[in-house]
C-alpha cells in the first residue's frame, strides 16, 4: 500500500487506510458462465469454450480486480443445497462510489450457445434461484448465437424479479487482443451491482437492452445486438452509466421471486412467409405430431397470401379450430401487427393472434412458458400472447408518451413532501404524490440513502408499505448503513411490516445478517418473522 508521502506507511497509517478501504460499501454479484465466445480459446476442431475463466481471465486483469485480499464468497451449487466456497475479486471502486465483489461460478457443461435448449435455461433459471438471496445482482455469460432466445426465455420464467439478471457475452474471446469482451463483462458487473434494474436485460456494447425485446443484427460487428421497438434501458458513456428510468419495470405485486421451468419448446414451430409459399407447406407444418403453437413471419403490418379461393386462410383456420395457437409477427425489423390490410385482417378473423411487436424469440419462447402453464387452454394462450407479461410487446391500448427528466431540486422535494407523507401516515397524500410525480421516486435515497420503502417499512401505516409495494418499490435496497427496510421493520419491532415484505420478497442482505443475529437475542420472535433462526446457516428461502 503506497502513502500519500511515497514513503512506506507506518502501522498506524496503514490502519488508517485500510480503515478507509473497508468503508467503501461493496455490492455481491454472481456471475453464471454458461459458455460462449467470450470464454473460448482455439482447438484444432475450431473454438471451443475453456474452463477456469476467473482464474485466466480475470484474476490478473486490474480492472477486474483490485488486489485485495483473497476472500472466498459461499454459492449454492446444486439442487441439494450444497453451498461451495468460492475464491473472489474486487473491482476497483467505480464511478459510483462503490467495488464490486463477485465470483464465477462455471457449469459443468460449457456450451456453444447455438446448442442451448429450454434444458440449458432452466439450468440458469435455478443457479439464479438458488443464489438469489445471496447476491445482489447476476450476470450470465452467454454465446451471443442464442443469446436473444435465452434473454427471452428467461423473461419469462423468472417470475416477480426483484433484482437485476444481466446476459451478456462478446464476438471476439476475452483472451483475444482486440476484444470487446472486457468493456460487455464489466458494463454488466457495474449494471448489475449498482443499478436496481429488475428485469431479465442484455448488455451489448454499451448499451443495456430489456432482454425480450432484443435481436442478434450483426454476426462479427461490436455492435451486435439491437432492440428496435424499445429505447435501450440505459446506455453508458465516458462519463456514467444513464438510466431510462421511466422504461424500467417493476414487478408490482406482494409476491416473492419464483421460477417456471419447463417450457415447451418440443411442440412449437417458426416459418417464414415468402411469396408464393403454398398452403399445403404451411398445412404440412401445421399437422407436424403434437404441434400446438405455431409463429407465424409475415409480411409488414402482417399480411400473408391468402392463396386461391383463400385455401391459406383455411388451412390456418382449421389448425386453429384444431387447438393450435398461430400468432403473428412481422418480418420487418421495426413496427407492429396491426389488421390494417384486408389480408391482415382476414388471418385475424381466421383467429390468428397479433403478435403486435414482439420479436420472433419473444414470442417462441412466450408461446412455450404459456403452453407449458398448468391448466392452459389454446383460448387463453391465444389471449395472453397480445398482453405484456414482462414489457415484451407494446400493447395497443397503452399511452405511448414519454416523460421529460425532473430536474434535481424538484426531485428532492418531491421526495422530502413524500417522506413527510409516510411519516403522517398519510396514505391519500402518498397516493398523489406517487400517481403525480413524473420522475420514479420510490427507488430513489434521501441523504441518508433511505428510500421511500425504508421509510414505510417503520412507518405507523401499514397501508402505506403495501401500496408502495404494489406501486413496484424495491425491497432489496440498501441505506448508506447498509440496511434494507426489511432490517429497519425488525429492529422496530414491527411484526405485520416484516411479514408483508416477507411476502413481498425481502430478506436480509448476507452483510446485515450478524448484526441482525446479535439483536435476535433480545426479540427473537420478530427476527425469526425476518428469517433470523437460532442455528444461523445461508437463507435461501
Ligand atoms: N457460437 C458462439 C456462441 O454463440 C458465438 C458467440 O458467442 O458469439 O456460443
Amino acid at each position: 500500500m503506497a502513502s500519500l508521502t511515497g514513503q512506506s506507511p507506518g502501522l498506524a497509517e496503514q490502519l488508517q487506510l485500510q480503515l478507509l478501504e473497508d468503508a467503501i460499501p461493496e455490492s455481491r454479484v454472481l456471475i453464471i458462465m454458461t459458455g460462449g465466445t467470450i470464454c473460448m480459446r482455439p482447438s484444432p476442431s475450431g473454438f471451443v469454450p475453456a474452463r477456469g475463466f476467473q482464474e485466466q481471465c480475470l484474476a490478473r486483469v486490474p480492472t477486474f480486480n483490485n488486489g485485495s485480499p483473497a476472500s472466498m464468497m459461499d454459492v449454492v451449487v446444486n439442487a441439494a443445497g450444497e453451498v461451495r466456497a468460492h475464491p473472489s475479486l474486487r473491482t476497483p471502486q467505480t464511478a459510483y462510489g462503490r467495488r464490486v465483489h463477485y465470483t464465477v461460478f462455471e457449469f459443468e457443461e460449457l456450451l456453444d450457445s447455438s446448442s442451448i435448449d429450454a434444458k440449458g435455461w432452466a439450468e440458469i433459471a435455478r443457479a439464479v434461484e438458488r443464489n438469489y438471496t445471496l447476491f445482489d445482482g447476476f450476470v450470465i455469460l452467454h454465446g451471443t448465437d442464442s443469446l436473444a432466445y435465452t434473454c427471452s426465455a428467461l423473461s419469462f420464467m423468472l417470475q416477480n424479479l426483484g433484482k437485476p439478471v444481466i446476459l451478456t457475452g462478446s464476438q471476439a474471446p476475452m483472451l483475444e487482443l482486440q476484444n470487446d469482451a472486457t468493456d460487455n463483462l464489466l458494463g454488466s458487473l457495474v449494471v448489475a451491482g449498482h443499478f436496481m434494474i429488475p428485469e431479465v436485460c442484455l448488455y451489448f456494447n454499451n448499451r443495456l437492452f430489456r432482454g425480450n425485446r432484443s435481436i442478434k443484427v450483426a454476426a462479427s460487428d461490436f455492435a451486435a445486438f439491437d432492440s428496435p421497438n424499445c429505447p435501450p434501458l440505459a446506455v453508458t458513456t465516458s462519463m456514467r452509466t444513464n438510466v431510462n428510468w421511466e422504461l424500467v419495470n417493476r414487478p408490482r405485486s406482494l409476491e416473492h421471486f419464483r421460477i417456471t421451468t419447463n417450457l415447451d419448446t418440443t411442440h412449437v414451430a417458426c416459418l417464414r412467409i415468402f411469396p408464393g409459399i403454398k398452403p399445403e407447406m404451411v398445412d404440412a407444418v401445421l399437422k407436424l405430431d403434437g404441434l400446438r403453437g405455431l409463429v407465424l413471419e409475415t409480411f409488414g403490418a402482417g399480411n400473408a397470401p391468402s392463396g386461391q379461393d383463400n385455401a391459406m386462410t383455411k388451412v390456418l383456420a382449421d389448425a386453429i379450430k384444431r387447438g393450435i395457437v398461430i400468432v403473428n409477427v412481422t418480418q420487418c425489423m421495426t413496427g407492429s401487427v396491426s389488421p390494417v390490410y384486408a389480408p391482415g385482417m382476414s388471418l385475424s378473423r381466421a383467429g390468428v393472434v397479433a403478435g403486435l411487436d414482439m420479436t420472433t424469440e419473444a414470442a417462441l419462447t412466450k408461446l412455450s412458458y404459456l403452453l407449458a402453464l398448468p391448466d392452459s387452454t389454446p383460448e387463453w394462450v391465444a389471449k395472453s400472447m397480445s398482453v405484456s407479461l414482462r414489457g415484451e410487446l407494446t400493447e395497443v391500448s397503452q399511452p405511448a408518451f414519454r416523460h421529460p427528466d425532473g430536474a434535481l431540486p424538484e426531485r428532492v422535494q418531491s421526495l422530502t413532501v413524500l417522506g413527510y407523507a409516510i411519516a403522517q401516515g398519510d396514505l391519500e397524500r402518498v397516493q398523489e404524490i406517487v400517481t403525480q410525480e413524473h420522475y420514479w421516486l420510490l427507488n430513489d435515497a434521501d441523504y441518508s440513502g433511505n428510500t421511500p420503502i425504508h421509510l414505510a417499512a417503520t412507518s405507523q401505516s401499514i397501508n402505506i408499505l403495501q401500496y408502495m409495494l404494489l406501486q413496484g418499490g424495491s425491497v432489496h435496497l440498501r441505506n448508506q448503513n447498509g440496511r434494507t427496510p426489511l432490517f429497519l421493520a425488525a429492529n422496530a419491532g414491527l411484526s405485520e411490516h416484516v411479514l408483508l415484505l416477507r411476502k413481498s420478497g425481502a430478506h436480509l442482505h448476507s452483510d446485515e445478517r450478524a448484526a441482525a443475529q446479535l439483536l435476535a437475542q433480545r426479540r427473537p420472535g420478530v427476527w425469526r418473522l425476518a428469517g433470523i433462526e437460532r442455528d444461523e446457516g445461508p437463507e435461501n428461502s
